[in-house]
């Protein structure tokens, strides 16, 4: 057996986020130990976890991993058998308007956490050692724009545009160099963009399926014919697992849903699934919402993932496809409005102050 289907926890960045929490609640579904590592900032949330208060086996720690210290001690003291790093500031248009953070947590952050998960790894027995694996959770954004042909490979050149991607490329680099240089067993994922249950509302699915709902107009950048793949949140989980569990150290996999869109024929597909589960008053139909924008400044045309790697080479595929994907997402906000509810008035964040570490 794999060391990281080992006993001991494994310590997780981000666990309180989009992804993460979906790394966490399927962790968690089958058994395992998690230590759940966030800062919970304002895309942190804990409800996204429904029994993280009471699962024994989920231990939240609301340490910054920019805090070299706070990390060293979680490391003594739960000792991982491996880490799945998802702690980030995720969102291109914040990027925009503030790079800071981004530099912050994406840069510094990645190469604090990398320090102290070498200094753990390097305290291990060596047949602990040999298996305990650092898990890379990068973006597809890393590598540029594409024209009207072709897909991003491993092979592919790193160009990133924006502030977002550029420190994500910085983070994978420094997770390579932490390999290369003191053999640390990394492997690093590149992934398309996610949807699904629990996300939150600033991206474009759920902001879409949240102003569908209220009747609000739904924004599209430019002329909506920008292409982005799509995969769903727990796809991406069970590929994240995978690969921690029998990737290939040093190796990069890029992970993808098969499912190119432009960005309009998302958002008509929202229009269908809302029109279907939710309809509007006098049945208006949710399309008429739709309402272009100005561009994003530097936005990338055309985003395409060749996962073929990864599923050669580990046999994993998506499940999902985007129609039935996002007909459930649809459904499920319709569903959860409290959890949104309280995203969007912020009560989420009011049970935080003086939470430290909490078993
Ligand atoms: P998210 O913004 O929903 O969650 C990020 C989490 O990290 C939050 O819980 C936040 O509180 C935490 N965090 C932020 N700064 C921190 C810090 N300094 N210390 C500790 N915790 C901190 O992001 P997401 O969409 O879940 O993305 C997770 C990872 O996957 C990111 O690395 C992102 O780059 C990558 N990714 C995301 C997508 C996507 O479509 N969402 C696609 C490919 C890759």
């Amino acid at each position: 057996m794999h060391g990281v289907n080992d006993a001991g926890p494994l310590l997780v960045t981000g666990g309180a986020g989009f992804i993460g929490s979906a790394v966490v609640r399927r962790l968690l579904r089958e058994g395992r130990r998690v230590v759940n590592v966030d800062a919970l900032t304002y895309a942190g949330n804990l409800e996204s976890i429904p029994n993280w208060a009471s699962d024994p086996n989920h231990l939240f720690a609301h340490v910054d991993i920019c805090d070299g210290a706070a990390l060293r001690e979680l490391f003594a003291v739960h000792r991982p058998v491996g880490v799945i790093h998802l702690a980030a500031e995720s969102h291109v248009d914040r990027s925009i308007d503030g790079p800071g953070p981004f530099v912050r947590t994406n840069v510094e952050g990645t190469a604090t956490l990398l320090d102290e998960v070498r200094r753990h790894w390097q305290s291990l027995p060596a047949a602990r050692a040999e298996r305990f694996r650092f898990l890379h959770i990068s973006t597809d954004e890393v590598f540029g724009s594409l024209g009207a042909e072709g897909s991003f490979t491993e092979e592919t050149p790193y160009r990133p545009n924006s502030p977002y991607a550029a420190s994500k490329a910085a983070s994978d680099h420094l997770v390579r160099a932490w390999h290369h240089t003191y053999g640390l067993p990394v492997v690093t994922t590149n992934c398309s963009n996610n949807y699904g249950p629990y996300q939150f509302p600033e991206k474009l699915i759920p902001l879409c399926i949240l102003n569908g709902l209220e009747g609000k107009p739904l924004p599209v950048y430019g002329d909506g014919r920008n292409v982005r793949d799509w995969l769903h949140v727990e796809d991406h989980a069970d590929a994240l697992l995978t690969v921690l569990a029998r990737g290939r150290v040093g190796e990069t996999y890029n992970v993808g849903g098969h499912n190119e869109q432009e960005n309009l024929a998302v958002v008509r597909g929202i229009c269908d699934a809302l029109d279907a589960v939710a309809p509007l008053p006098g049945g208006v139909p949710h399309a008429s919402l739709i309402t272009f924008v100005k561009d994003r400044p530097g936005h990338d045309r055309r985003y395409a993932i060749d996962a073929s790697k990864i599923q050669r080479e580990l046999g994993w595929a998506p499940a999902h496809t985007f129609a039935s994907g996002l007909r459930e997402t649809v459904t499920w906000y319709v569903q959860h409005r409290s959890w949104w509810e309280r995203v969007r008035s912020g009560a989420y964040r009011g049970e935080r102050l003086g939470l430290g570490v909490v078993a």
